[in-house]
């Protein structure tokens, strides 16, 4: 079985680099962002001519969220166009697609748990993007797997928790919002999800959510950070409207698992253990 995986190189990418090692059924290529332009759809037929890949997991994305709302086409250009392309070729070479999307999907207006069956509304440049590539996948390809995620964090890469521990060596007090809640998401357990799927034979086509267990705001993720690296600042909650930001994000985002849960048999961690997890 032979597995290609676009933006091999961001977080998601290197951390299903980190478990690929475990499985030597599977034949990875990891493709970079020049090695594979998803904005070049002769490039991608060219490389999956040459790799002749079963499965594509796509974790190439524009995720500059705030960034987005000033400079849309270039998101445009990579999550609609780009995901676009994956999607037609993939389609062409009866490549099964495993496409990464996200809770930003959603307005954040419910408090329970959003479904697959729930209505989208992005708020932002970002989740327009995010969803207009969905929907180009579902137009343009008949075996994908779109697998909504949030808030993904590892060692690996740009993310909320790299950010934190940086800001702890240069400052002493900082104010993190805790009216925005959703689940943190550790890449390394995304990874394993994605590989039970493509070994799992499954022909379940259609879109999945994939989060950590539990509920957090950005505040408890950042307080729980700092008390598992035995950190000592003096952090504040605040609210949104105390720390605009050029996009507007969901409220609430939870994802509900279930059906994750159920069709392949996936065990979910809970963020605080996964985070306690990369921590020790
Ligand atoms: P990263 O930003 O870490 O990685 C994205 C990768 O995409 C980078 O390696 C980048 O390469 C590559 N890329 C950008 N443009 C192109 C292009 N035109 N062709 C090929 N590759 C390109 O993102 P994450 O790993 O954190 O995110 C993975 C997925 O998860 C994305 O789809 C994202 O939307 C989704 N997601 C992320 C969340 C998060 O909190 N990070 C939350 C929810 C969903 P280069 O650096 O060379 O440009």
């Amino acid at each position: 079985m032979v597995v290609l995986v676009t933006g091999a190189f961001g977080q998601l990418g290197t951390a299903l680099q980190l478990v690929a090692n475990n499985y030597n059924t599977i034949q990875f290529y990891f493709a970079n962002s020049s090695e594979a332009d998803i904005t070049d759809k002769e490039g991608l037929i060219n490389l999956y001519n040459k790799v002749q890949p079963d499965f594509c997991v796509n974790a190439a994305a524009y995720t500059a969220v705030d960034k987005a709302e000033s400079d849309q086409e270039n998101a445009y250009k990579v999550n609609v166009e780009g995901v676009r392309n994956i999607a037609e070729v993939c389609n062409y070479f009866n490549t099964t697609l495993i496409h990464i999307s996200t809770d930003f999907v959603f307005d954040g207006h419910k408090t329970v748990p959003y479904t697959e069956q729930d209505v989208a509304n992005p708020q932002g440049s970002y989740g327009k993007t995010k969803l207009q590539g969905e929907s180009e996948i579902t137009k343009n390809s008949e075996k994908f797997f779109i697998i909504r995620t949030s808030w993904l964090y590892s060692q690996f890469g740009h993310n909320f928790m790299k950010t934190m521990l940086r800001i702890a060596e240069e400052k002493t007090t900082l104010k993190v919002v805790n009216d925005q809640i959703g689940t943190p998401t550790y890449a390394v357990d995304l990874a394993e999800a994605i590989i039970k799927i493509i070994l799992s034979g499954s022909k379940n086509y259609g879109t999945y959510h994939f989060s950590n267990e539990g509920i957090a705001s950005w505040y408890d993720f950042a307080k729980k950070i700092f008390e598992l690296n035995k950190i000592n600042i003096d952090l504040q909650a605040i609210s949104s409207s105390d720390f605009p930001t050029p996009a507007k994000r969901p409220k609430y985002s939870v994802l509900d698992k279930s059906k994750i849960k159920s069709e392949f048999d996936i065990q979910i961690n809970n963020w605080e253990d996964s985070l306690k997890r990369i921590t020790n």
